[in-house]
Parts: C-alpha cells; sequence; structure tokens
C-alpha cells in the first residue's frame, strides 16, 4: 500500500519535471519576450496534448525559480524571458512588442529611495515607453 503511494508520487514528481522543462525549453527558444498565450502555443506546436493550465502552472514555478524571467507591463500581459539576469526593457506603444535595452542594471538604485513609506524595498523594474523601428517606418 505504502509503496503503491510512492510508486504514484515518483511518476507524478516526474511527469511535472518533464513538463517544467518542456516549458523551460519553449521559454529558451522564444527570444521576443513571449506571453504565456505564446509560450503555449509554442509547446503545444511540439505536445499537443498539453494543457494551458498546466503551461501556466509551471511558467509560475520557473519564474519564482528564477529560471524564467517574468516581466510585469501595465496595461498588458506578463512576459517571460528566456534572459533572467536582471535587466531593463522598452515597450512599443503601437504595437506591443518588448525589447531589451543596452543600459547598466542599478542594482544600487534602491539606496537613492529615501522616503518610501516604511517600504522594504527589494527589487526595480524599468519599462520604456516609445515606438520601435518597424512601426516608425509604418509610419505611426
Ligand atoms: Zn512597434
Ligand atoms: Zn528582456
Amino acid at each position: 500500500m505504502a509503496g503503491t503511494v510512492s510508486d504514484k508520487q515518483g511518476s507524478a514528481a516526474t511527469r511535472n519535471t518533464i513538463q517544467r522543462a518542456l516549458v523551460l525549453e519553449a521559454v529558451r527558444s522564444l527570444h521576443d519576450h513571449p506571453t504565456s498565450a505564446d509560450v503555449y502555443e509554442a509547446v503545444r506546436r511540439t505536445y499537443p496534448n498539453i494543457s494551458r493550465a498546466t503551461v501556466y502552472r509551471n511558467l509560475g514555478v520557473l519564474a519564482n525559480r528564477g529560471d524564467v524571467l517574468r516581466v510585469e507591463v501595465p496595461n498588458g500581459a506578463d512576459r517571460y524571458d528566456f534572459f533572467n539576469e536582471p535587466h531593463y526593457h522598452a515597450k512599443c506603444r503601437v504595437c506591443g512588442r518588448i525589447v531589451d535595452v543596452d543600459m547598466p542594471y542599478e542594482s544600487d538604485i534602491a539606496s537613492k529611495v529615501s522616503d518610501a513609506h516604511g517600504f522594504a524595498i527589494e527589487g526595480h523594474e524599468i519599462i520604456f515607453d516609445g515606438v520601435c523601428p518597424a512601426c516608425q517606418k509604418a509610419g505611426a
């Protein structure tokens, strides 16, 4: 009885590990800051039976573990980034495209905050707004 239970747990754990690896592989194959829906579509192309909930759950786990970076976009869906070091982004206000900007990460920026109403500051993100080259060309 105990053996049966532990076998079940073992295979479930293995399945979770495999599914998480599939999701991680998909994020690493997408270099344009995909949404969770984009990642699901990418995984499904190879593994049509995987559920949306499974992909989303594993994205959450990977982001919480720091294996991928979650980019929280104001007024937009969260994006996921295979490049998991802290870095800054720019968002096109026309097409919504998110790109990395080449700018050193200010790890000590919190020390410059003199009044945060008692907040223990743990991090920061910067998303620059603008228009991407393609949309500029299209005359947006
Ligand atoms: Zn654009
Ligand atoms: Zn990025």
